[in-house]
């Protein structure tokens, strides 16, 4: 039995614009994260789940756009909130952590002053209430206050991850966006921040939205996976069902691609690339690398629909 969803998006479609004309980056995607659940977002690099969690809480950069759909969270449409509006949302609401902290962290600015920022720009609280709470937050992910003083270059790269996370979830938001979180870092500092993701989501009854490459890691964490290719959401259900039952042909590629330390020699590649965005392939768009194309796929572009309770899929395989 499927909870309560948290915020979901209706045909939602983003655009870039570059000087070789417009990127579709996402079209017509049906999403949606449930209350107080971990979902994966899955694919290969440039399939759009970076847009993804990007557009949901409004930080495209700027030659990107939302050009149609909505983004419904607690019945208010994020697409059509003002920026001040926004700014409200972001971190009190909806928090994000991304691939590098480097990015997303001042070098010029200690813990402490990172802290205390994101802290006073959205309640109204005393220094020293502002101050406890940093502490609590470093507290949470692991942390000692002594690090409060230091500034990112002083920082390991977990460590500097933790504060990141720190920031993200010290006005405890409902939701967290965590974009490739661990990609940077070694294999045990990753499972310490996923871990701790997960400790957290328990602690704050937090809905995670965890963005990565790696479809086997998402099995491993996520109640939920979205995979997406080329700017679609083809495949969407409970983990057991897209790990166990995975019924489009992309998905049962990705999850044949990972790398079994028992059987190392049944690994299989995808064949060819994801397509560009620019012009991508009329009808569906994974129709160029489909073991499985017909007529039919290259002139139709498959819609999503349920084959389980909440699994669905958008392959033209699966309407007949
Ligand atoms: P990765 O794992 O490599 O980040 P991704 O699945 O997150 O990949 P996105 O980064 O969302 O994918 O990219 C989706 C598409 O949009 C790709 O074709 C990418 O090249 C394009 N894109 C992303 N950012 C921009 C930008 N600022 N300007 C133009 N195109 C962009
Ligand atoms: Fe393959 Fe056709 Fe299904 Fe696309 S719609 S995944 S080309 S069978």
């Amino acid at each position: 039995m499927d909870g309560e969803v948290a915020l979901y998006t209706e045909d939602l479609g983003v655009r870039y614009y570059i000087q070789r004309g417009v990127v579709k980056a996402l079209d017509d995607v049906n999403f949606r994260l449930y209350k107080a659940s971990l979902t994966g977002v899955v694919g290969e690099s440039g399939c759009g789940k970076s847009t993804l969690g990007r557009a949901i809480i409004r930080v495209l950069p700027p030659n990107g756009e939302i050009t149609s759909g909505r983004i419904i969270y607690n019945g208010v449409n994020i697409v059509e909130l003002s920026e001040e509006e926004m700014r409200k949302l972001r971190g009190r609401e909806i928090g994000l952590v991304m691939q590098d902290p480097m990015t997303s962290l001042d070098p010029l600015m200690s813990v402490k002053d990172h802290l205390l920022e994101t802290i006073l720009e959205h309640i109204e609280v005393s220094r020293d209430e502002a101050l406890k709470m940093a502490e609590e937050a470093l507290s949470s992910v692991g942390l000692s206050r002594e690090l409060l003083k230091s500034y990112p270059h002083q920082l390991s790269g977990g460590q500097r991850q933790r504060v990141a996370i720190a920031l993200a979830t010290v006005l405890k938001p409902k939701i967290l966006i965590a974009d490739e979180p661990t990609t940077a870092l070694d294999v045990i500092v990753q499972k310490k921040v996923l871990d701790l993701i997960e400790d957290l989501m328990r602690e704050l009854s937090l809905t995670v939205m965890l963005i990565t490459h790696d479809i086997a890691l998402a099995a491993e964490r996520a109640d939920y996976i979205g995979v997406m290719y080329a700017g679609h959401l083809v495949e969407y259900g409970r983990v057991d069902q897209v790990i166990e039952d995975p019924q489009h042909p992309y998905t049962q590629l990705l999850l044949k691609s990972v790398p079994d330390i028992e059987n190392i020699s049944m690994v299989q590649s995808i064949p060819g690339l994801p397509p560009d965005l620019v012009n991508p392939p009329p009808g569906c768009r994974f129709h160029p690398r489909c073991p499985y194309k017909m007529d039919i796929c290259i002139r139709e572009e498959p819609k999503m629909i349920e084959v389980g309770e909440g699994h669905y899929v958008a392959c033209l395989l699966r309407r007949r």
